[in-house]
């Protein structure tokens, strides 16, 4: 399905994550791979799961770096002269903001928040863009908290409407490119990010018990979902949240 691909995958932090999942999802169906890590502390845990999905290029990203993405894509531009796709899997916002209420969120935090996991995707579709020569697609990672309150998820919920929104304007901007641009709506799932929610075991309890399939959505699944839609075969689809929660969000 991804034979002949090239693609960038940002946000692997340990065997846990949803980029982990898609890696070695985009892997097995095909892709060449360019896999990022945050900062010298992740490198130890990233190198080795990038070697196992045969990235051909492993490099490190922290997206409030515009030199680490200049030279990134430079390196893409010129290893590999293009790009069909790339997932942006990350988000951040600091503790004290994160688990106070939104009214009380600093504006610093609210900005970091924001440009970690909002507007870092808008700067790496920017320098995608050229490289997606024969179309392309741009994937990122949201959740329901966006749409209705969920506890605990405070600050992140407005950056994450914020990212689905700009998902819409992207594939709306980027359409007549043949760039597709997705956002994808995971149920919950523990992984260092998710660690940093207050009372996130609740939230896992919560979305087993009343989801269709009283079932929890797995990082191999979420990684299916985004082959697919980094695939060809999803070309007709653009713009939007597509949720894999086992039906959760349809509860009311
Ligand atoms: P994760 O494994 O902790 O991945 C998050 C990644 O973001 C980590 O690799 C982290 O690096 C990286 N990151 C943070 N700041 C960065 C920066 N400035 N530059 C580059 N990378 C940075 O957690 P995850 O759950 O897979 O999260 C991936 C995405 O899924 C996030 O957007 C999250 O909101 C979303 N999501 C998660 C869930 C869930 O329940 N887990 C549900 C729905 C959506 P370090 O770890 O090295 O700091």
């Amino acid at each position: 399905m991804l034979q002949g691909k090239k693609g960038l995958v940002v946000g692997i932090a340990n065997d846990k994550s949803i980029a982990w999942g898609c890696a070695r999802a985009f892997h097995r169906y095909g892709a060449d791979l360019a896999v990022t890590w945050l900062n010298d502390k992740s490198e130890k845990y990233v190198r080795p799961l990038a070697e196992q999905c045969g990235a051909s290029i492993i490099s490190p990203l922290d997206v409030q770096d515009d030199r680490q993405i200049e030279s990134l894509f430079d390196r893409i531009e010129a290893e590999w002269g293009k790009l069909d796709f790339l997932l942006h899997s990350i988000a951040f916002a600091p503790q004290n903001d994160l688990h106070g209420r939104v009214i009380d969120c600093s504006r610093e935090g609210f900005l970091m928040a924001m440009d970690i996991s909002c507007h870092s995707f808008q700067r790496l579709a920017k320098r995608a863009e050229p490289l997606m020569k024969d179309g392309g697609a741009l994937l990122t990672v949201t959740y329901m908290g966006s749409e209705r309150v969920v506890d605990h998820y405070g600050i992140m919920g407005p950056v994450k409407a914020a990212l689905e929104s700009a998902t819409r304007y992207m594939a709306a901007e980027l359409g007549s490119q043949n760039i597709q641009v997705h956002a994808i709506s995971p149920g919950p799932l523990l992984t260092r990010t998710a660690s940093g929610i207050a009372e996130f075991d609740t939230l896992m309890t919560q979305a087993q018990h009343r989801a269709p399939g009283r079932r929890l959505v797995t990082i191999d699944e979420i990684g299916d979902l985004a082959a697919f839609l980094a695939s060809d075969r999803s070309r007709a689809i653009t713009g939007d949240v597509i949720h894999i929660d086992g039906g959760y969000h349809i509860m009311g």
